[in-house]
């Protein structure tokens, strides 16, 4: 499926958070700054001159609004296990566990930030038009109830960003699904602020030198010479005795 390791052009390329790395193009024509590559998380592209670089000390993802939706997939899961996972318990488990297999409609979002995530449909058949749906009054009221609760007894419960979103979906009703989503991307998108040629990754056979046209002065000392060496054959056949000579004078 790829092409042909001949059809790549190799590039070191310095990104905004310092590292220097190599990109392969394909071609030599197209900069680094002007390739949109892959996301390879959620399949798509990332917008043109960015690149994903790795850092454990990344900041943390932010929200961003949706500004696109996309396209739409249905997803199939099988029934949950009895036996809760690992990190949870047993009784939290009792709660979301899904008894039955069930099938949820997914869609690829743009983000401001110009990168791609999926969002879950609150339903098979909600479409964007629809518009988010929202928690009733008095689920609201409880949700916020238990959000100051949990915010008092343990301000660590939730990052600064994390409570900000969450006062952010309280006062916009809960919305399902939400205007805002966490973008993983942000924190691994880099730019690239410079780059220089390597060459190509299969390096070029250096063309064959072809010979030079022979100058006008260069054929005419190779003519002299050649009838110098005439004039001596037939000297030398000359001597050695009449018909010989006469056949070679002829
Ligand atoms: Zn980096
Ligand atoms: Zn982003």
């Amino acid at each position: 499926m790829a092409p042909t390791p001949e059809k790549f052009y190799r590039w070191r390329v310095q990104l905004d958070c310092g590292c220097v790395e190599e990109v392969l193009t394909y071609g030599k024509e197209k900069l680094p700054v002007e390739q949109q590559w892959h996301d390879l998380v959620h399949k798509v592209r990332l917008p043109a001159g960015q690149v994903l670089c790795f850092h454990d000390d990344s900041p943390p993802e932010p929200y961003r609004k949706i500004v696109e939706w996309g396209e739409r997939k249905e997803v199939s899961f099988p029934a949950d296990p009895v036996e809760p996972p690992d990190w949870m318990d047993a009784k939290a488990w009792a709660l979301i566990r899904h008894e039955e297999p069930r099938t949820s409609a997914f869609w690829t979002v743009t983000l401001s930030c110009g990168h791609a995530t999926e969002v879950m449909a609150p339903d098979l058949e909600w479409k964007p038009a629809d518009g988010p749906q929202r928690a009733s009054k008095m689920s609201l009221r409880r949700m916020k109830a238990a959000y100051e609760e949990l915010w008092a007894s343990d301000p660590d419960a939730q990052a600064e960003s994390e409570r900000e979103h969450t006062r952010r979906m309280l006062a916009d009703g809960w919305p399902c699904p939400s205007p805002e989503n966490l973008c993983r991307t942000c924190t691994w998108a880099r730019w690239i602020v410079a780059y220089q040629r390597i060459g190509w990754l299969v390096p070029r056979q250096p063309e064959p030198k072809r010979p030079k046209p022979p100058s006008r002065t260069g054929l005419q000392r190779r003519l002299r010479q050649a009838e110098a060496e005439a004039e001596k054959l037939r000297k030398q056949l000359a001597q050695l005795g009449g018909e010989d000579a006469s056949e070679a004078g002829s």
